[in-house]
């Protein structure tokens, strides 16, 4: 099951949380500044033990003081324009974070709008890849949310789901 939500990430009572990281793992702003202040500085100290992580990747840690289990770290790509394969490195990296999720058994996980902020990727076609992967893994977990942080986001997003249940129906 796929739900839409608007609201902080960091008080979802979820089995792991996704994170919109940087290469580097070391915490920065947006989602993944609310993340790193909500878990604490024991996030910090672990993922500086990761060694970064590429962009279309992911790497998981415990979610320490959070309400969540686990933290995936997916690094998305920084908007270029199209020409640099951001649309390949987004899938990829949603891709990676429901792979990580499944080796550690978790049913529930809630995942930010990747590389939306910042990172500067449209929105509509960075729902369009977003929405496609989750529904890709849907069927492997009990729940997965989609957590946007605007009700504009949380409409695109309904909007987006809507269609393409509608090409793949009938
Ligand atoms: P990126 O660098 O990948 O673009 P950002 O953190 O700048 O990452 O933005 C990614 C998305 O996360 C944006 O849609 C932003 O509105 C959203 N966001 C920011 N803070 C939070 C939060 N606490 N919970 C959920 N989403 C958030």
């Amino acid at each position: 099951m796929i739900s839409i939500v608007c609201t902080d990430i960091t008080t979802l009572q979820v089995d792991a949380i996704v994170n919109a990281a940087n290469t580097g793992l070391r915490g920065g702003g947006g989602v993944d500044g609310a993340i790193h202040r909500a878990a604490g500085p024991q996030l910090q100290e672990y993922c500086q033990r990761l060694n970064g992580c590429r962009t279309g990747d992911a790497k998981i840690s415990p979610g320490f003081d959070l309400p969540a289990r686990w933290v995936i770290h997916a690094v998305g790509p920084i908007w270029q324009g199209g020409g640099g394969n951001e649309s390949a490195l987004l899938a990829a990296c949603y891709l990676n974070a429901f792979e990580q999720a499944l080796a550690k058994r978790v049913k529930s996980i809630a995942l930010p709008c990747i590389s939306t902020g910042a990172y500067g990727y449209p929105k509509p076609e960075a729902a369009t890849i977003a929405l496609t992967a989750m529904r890709d893994f849907e069927s492997h977990f009990d729940k997965i949310v989609a957590c946007c942080f605007s009700e504009e986001d949380a409409g695109l997003y309904r909007q987006t789901l809507a269609r393409l249940r509608g090409e793949t129906a009938g």
